[in-house]
């Protein structure tokens, strides 16, 4: 589950050291949204601008680090510090990016664009997999963005800044399958999708997923069909009385779903590192 409650547990640095900058709010339309329906940016990050993103962590491998020590390993061997996410998925950056891997049942749209935190990449391949064994035979499914090998904006998106965000196609009817194509009752795989998105609110720190209420609606009802926990499921989706659910709306929702994992070592690792990447010029400061 999300553990927003439990992220009060951490020793918290100085907290969203990157930039304050706004997240670009006229990204030019490129090539890589024709595909899409709507031609604005995406809403993907106003969502959860008010969330600082931390999530569960009681111990951290930089814990009896001290600043010198941090610099000296960033000067050695940036690498030894594993993946940093810097400030916020509207307003963020990303250090040491792993990129996502090809699969068996999935396909990369673009693989420049799908560079995230080895725990992100973890987190994804993770559910991905479990899919699978759980229902072999999926029809292929896509991986749109993620972020850019070193995060900032990436359009169309708002988020997709720091390595926490990722854009997936739904599991779609066997013959279906296309990247970007609207999901509704006659192409989805309500089996696959639900199991994935399960999986994700079970087996990582997820902190949202968008979908649209169309969708949701669907997977919903079959997830309700299929014996899950009512109130459980009224707490995780759009509309069923909770302040917050983990699954939201989002406009341009309907053809991928959007989820943020909470990358507590990532994002502490960065908070830790902030300074000392921007005096070495490893990230520009915010302008
Ligand atoms: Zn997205």
């Amino acid at each position: 589950m999300a553990a927003n409650d439990a992220g009060a547990l951490l020793a918290l640095g100085e907290g969203g050291a990157a930039s304050e900058e706004s997240a670009s709010a006229s990204a030019a339309p490129s090539d890589e949204e024709t595909v899409g329906q709507d031609k604005d940016e995406i809403d993907d990050g106003a969502e959860s601008a008010d969330s600082d993103g931390r999530g569960q962590i009681l111990s951290h491998p930089l814990d009896r680090w001290s600043k010198d020590q941090i610099e000296a390993a960033l000067a050695k061997d940036p690498d030894s510090l594993g993946s940093m996410s810097i400030g916020y998925a509207h307003a963020g950056a990303l250090v040491n990016g792993v990129q996502m891997p090809p699969g068996d049942g999935w396909e990369l749209v673009n693989a420049e664009h799908a560079w995230g935190t080895r725990e992100t990449v973890d987190n994804l391949t993770h559910c991905l997999k479990r899919v699978s064994e759980f229902f072999p035979g999926a029809a292929r499914m896509y991986i749109g963005h993620i972020s850019g090998r070193r995060g900032g904006h990436l359009s169309p998106h708002k988020s997709h800044q720091c390595g926490r965000d990722v854009d997936v196609s739904y599991y779609y009817q066997s013959g279906q399958e296309k990247w970007y194509a609207t999901a509704t009752a006659a192409n989805l795989d309500r089996e696959r999708t639900w199991a994935f998105v399960r999986t994700l609110i079970t087996d990582t720190d997820v902190e949202l997923i968008l979908m649209d209420r169309s969708v949701q609606r669907l997977v919903r009802q079959f997830a309700i069909a299929r014996g899950e926990d009512r109130e459980w499921i009224d707490r995780l989706f759009d509309g069923g009385g909770g302040l917050s659910p983990l699954i939201r709306h989002a406009k341009g929702h309907a053809t991928h779903l959007h989820v943020r994992f909470y990358n507590p070592l990532a994002q502490e690792t960065g908070r830790r590192s902030y300074e000392i990447l921007v005096k070495r010029r490893i990230l520009q400061p915010p302008s």
